[in-house]
């Protein structure tokens, strides 16, 4: 079928659904990622409330049939960050500049999910020290037998806290005085002779030990302490992944949703709701109202 071009932003679990399912109607998408295919969910430890998985099934376990569906469904992603999104009203064409081209579509699906909120203290640190501070699991999921300080202890705090703790000291930075992730995740953290959880304590700075590891300063009640450790990951929240959208575009986005030619789907629009199963009917509901509507332009024969 020859088609007007489809571009989706993101190749988490949303971008992944659009992708496939413009497959099924004979359109070939481009589908950007700039890291790898799979997202956010490479990091959970065990996702249980995805359908089809009665034992629950491990994130990086999820994105990896993912990643083969993808290539089942013969679609390639474009391994490249999309740095800016415009819209030229004259061709009717989005733009999708990356670092090595640019690239023209007449739809856009934007399901580049969220990105993390880093601590205020890592601008002023060094490069050396700030590439042992993550935000995600998922790369330190080999190593074993190194102390790990996790700060934040909501939801995805104790998710990559028990994660890391089959093999791992983490120590987990809790601000206020209780946790407000999942009560399983807080039973699993409890159960666990690897993990401790410090309550009321704030981060107060971080600095390279002179043997090359990483000493915390906290305070709790007024006082202090320093703790070593190997890593350091952030878990303090997210915030929507999208800085390749200027002020410009925001102006007239509303009239290109409108008319059927944008689309935010998955994590990036539904605030709090971010699970695998919205992101995934997200992503299809995109992908059916982008056909349909290019079917009603006529850019489908
Ligand atoms: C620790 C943890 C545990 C979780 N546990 C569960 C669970 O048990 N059950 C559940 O249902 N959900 C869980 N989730 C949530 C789930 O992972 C997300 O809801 C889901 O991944 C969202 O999918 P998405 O595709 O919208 O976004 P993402 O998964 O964030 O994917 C977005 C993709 O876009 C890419 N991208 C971003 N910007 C650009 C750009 N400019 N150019 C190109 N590519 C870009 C990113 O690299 C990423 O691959 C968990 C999340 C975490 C962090």
């Amino acid at each position: 079928m020859t088609c007007e071009k489809v571009a989706i932003i993101g190749a988490g679990p949303t971008g992944i659904a659009s992708a496939v399912q413009l497959k099924r109607y004979g359109l070939e998408p481009f589908l950007f990622e700039s890291d790898q295919a799979g997202g956010l969910v490479r990091n959970a430890w065990k996702i249980e409330n995805y359908p089809g998985f009665p034992d629950g099934i491990s994130g990086i376990e999820l994105a990896g049939i993912m990643q083969k569906q993808l290539r089942k469904a013969g679609v390639l992603p474009i391994f490249q960050r999309v740095k800016k999104l415009t819209y030229h009203h004259d061709s009717e064409q989005f733009i999708l500049q990356t670092d090595i081209n640019n690239y023209r579509a007449g739809a856009v699906i934007v399901a580049a999910g969220t990105k993390a909120i880093r601590p205020n203290f890592v601008d002023r640190l060094p490069e050396r020290i700030n590439k042992r501070i993550l935000s995600e699991v998922y790369p330190l999921l080999s190593i074993a037998e190194k102390r790990i300080i996790i700060i934040g202890a909501g939801d995805v705090g104790l998710d990559y806290t028990v994660n890391l703790a089959h093999a791992n000291d983490v120590i987990v930075i809790n601000r206020s005085e209780c946790s407000q992730a999942l009560p399983l995740l807080k039973n699993l953290a409890d159960k666990s002779g690897r993990i401790s959880i410090m309550s009321n304590t704030e981060v107060r700075d971080v600095v390279e030990t002179s043997g090359g590891r990483l000493e915390m300063s906290l305070e709790r009640e007024g006082e202090l302490y320093q703790i070593e450790a190997d890593y350091i990951v952030a878990a303090i929240g997210r915030e929507p992944a999208d800085d390749f959208i200027d002020d410009e575009f925001r102006r007239y986005e509303n009239d290109l949703i409108e008319c059927g030619r944008l689309y935010y789907a998955g994590d990036i629009s539904n605030g709090i709701y971010r699970q695998v199963g919205i992101a995934v009917g997200d992503g299809l509901m995109a992908a059916m109202r982008v056909f349909r509507k290019l079917k009603e332009r006529k850019q489908c024969i």
